[in-house]
This record gives structure tokens, sequence and C-alpha cells, in this order.
């Protein structure tokens, strides 16, 4: 954690947003929409012993250099927390987790599945949120990935929704704007948002790869170019760019 806490919770607010910014794509381009709708913005990444470390690397080059894109959004983006589950990894045994090969299980899912992951994400960003007085929290997860995680679906986020606004007694609305959208149309809307400034950004400095690779760069971006989530963008991209 990088913030200090407070002993008491924050006057809660429907103007402060806490984004889940991994410093990947879709969770930079959910920064950038909650910085057009919120007043003030903060963000949390979780540390679960991922082998794609390098995403948390990447988090404060991207937000500064959001803050820096639109004078507007400086203003608006507050402090940034990073949390650490190494739970997670201790109870996980995935390819994401372990150095393993990538491959999909008898179940359709891919290993790259942790399970309950976003379930823990969304329960920790909602005891996050209340402290700091934020009523919304906005995600990337969306239906329309290869992967079919079952714990990004719609009905999934909504049911957390619901029990966090219980468990808290307080009012919390998720917000996932790239639910129904796919790749391709998260580089639009990147462009929509911020125009091609902040779509270069998100090229140049998200990061998708679960190899962690950044040494090699192609049109959509760094990475291995051969794991699941490179694919997933590049194809994504290369549907963007051919419009
Ligand atoms: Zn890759």
């Amino acid at each position: 954690m990088t913030t200090a806490m407070t002993t008491l919770a924050a006057t809660p607010s429907y103007d402060t947003a806490l984004v889940l910014f991994s410093g990947g794509q879709d969770s930079t381009v959910c920064l950038a929409w909650a910085l057009e709708r919120f007043a003030r913005v903060e963000t949390v990444g979780f540390d679960y012993g991922q082998r794609h470390i390098v995403e948390m690397e990447v988090r404060p080059r991207l937000r500064a250099r959001m803050a820096a894109l639109k004078p507007e959004w400086g203003d608006r983006l507050g402090d940034d927390h990073r949390i650490s589950l190494d739970a997670l990894a201790a109870i996980s045994d995935t390819a994401l987790t372990r150095d393993t090969e990538i491959a999909f299980a008898e179940t359709g899912l891919p290993n790259t599945f942790v399970p309950a992951r976003n379930l823990i994400f969304i329960t920790f960003a909602g005891a996050l949120a209340y402290r700091r007085g934020a009523r919304a929290i906005v995600a990337g997860m969306c239906e329309t990935d290869y992967s079919g995680y079952p714990d990004c679906r719609d009905d999934t986020v909504k049911a957390m929704q619901v029990a966090l606004s219980l468990g808290l007694d307080k009012r919390v609305t998720i917000h996932t704007p790239l639910m129904w959208i796919d790749k391709a149309d998260t580089f639009a809307l990147a462009r929509e948002i911020g125009g091609q400034p902040f779509l270069d950004l998100v090229v140049e400095e998200s990061h998708s790869c679960y190899l962690g690779d950044r040494t090699q760069r192609h049109a959509w971006g760094y990475g291995c170019g051969t794991c699941p989530a490179c694919r997933l963008r590049a194809e994504g991209y290369m549907k963007f760019a051919a419009r």
C-alpha cells in the first residue's frame, strides 16, 4: 500500500471512483473512462505473484503519462494503492503464477485461470473503496475475451456488487465499461476517449503479455507475440487498424 490510511472511513462520495488498474490494456482504458466521468479517481493494483509482474512496473509510468496528457486528468487522478495478495499465489497452481506452459484444461478453461481471482480483487477493492469514500468501482472485466473466465462475467460482477452493497451497508456500483466490447473496440474506445495521443500511450505503455516480455515491440505494443494475451491483443489491434 503506497498510501497511509486513516482509521476512519472517508465520507462516501458518488464523485469518487476506485479503478482496478493492473497496467494492462483493458484497465488502462478503464482508467481513462473513469477520469472522464469522476471528480476524483484512485487506482488499485494487486500483486499476487503473477508471472507478468512487469504489469505492476508499468503502472506508475502509465499513471504519470496519463496525468500529463490532459490537465483535467491530472487534477482528478488521486492516490495509487498496491495490495499484496501472496495468499492468492500460495493457493493457486496456474500458468499465471507458476512457470508452466499455458494450456487448456478439460473444463475448457485455460490454465491461466486463477480460481476466484476477480472475486477476491473485487472484495479487496470494495474494502478499500469503503475506506477511501469511493462509491464507484471501475473494472475491466469483459465477456468477449476468448478465455471465458467465469469470474469476468456480467452476472458474477453484478452478484459481487449486490454482495458488497449489502456487506458494507453502503451502495457500491461496479462499472465495467468493456463488458460487451472486444479488444478491437477497446482500442477504438481508447481513441474515442483520449484521441490519438492516448491510443499511442495505450499501445506503448500498457502491458498484456502473460510472459512479461517487453523486449519485442510490435504495432500493437510490447510482448512475446505468441502467448494467449499477446495473440488477443494483436488480433484486436489488427482488426481495429483495418477499419
Ligand atoms: Zn505474450
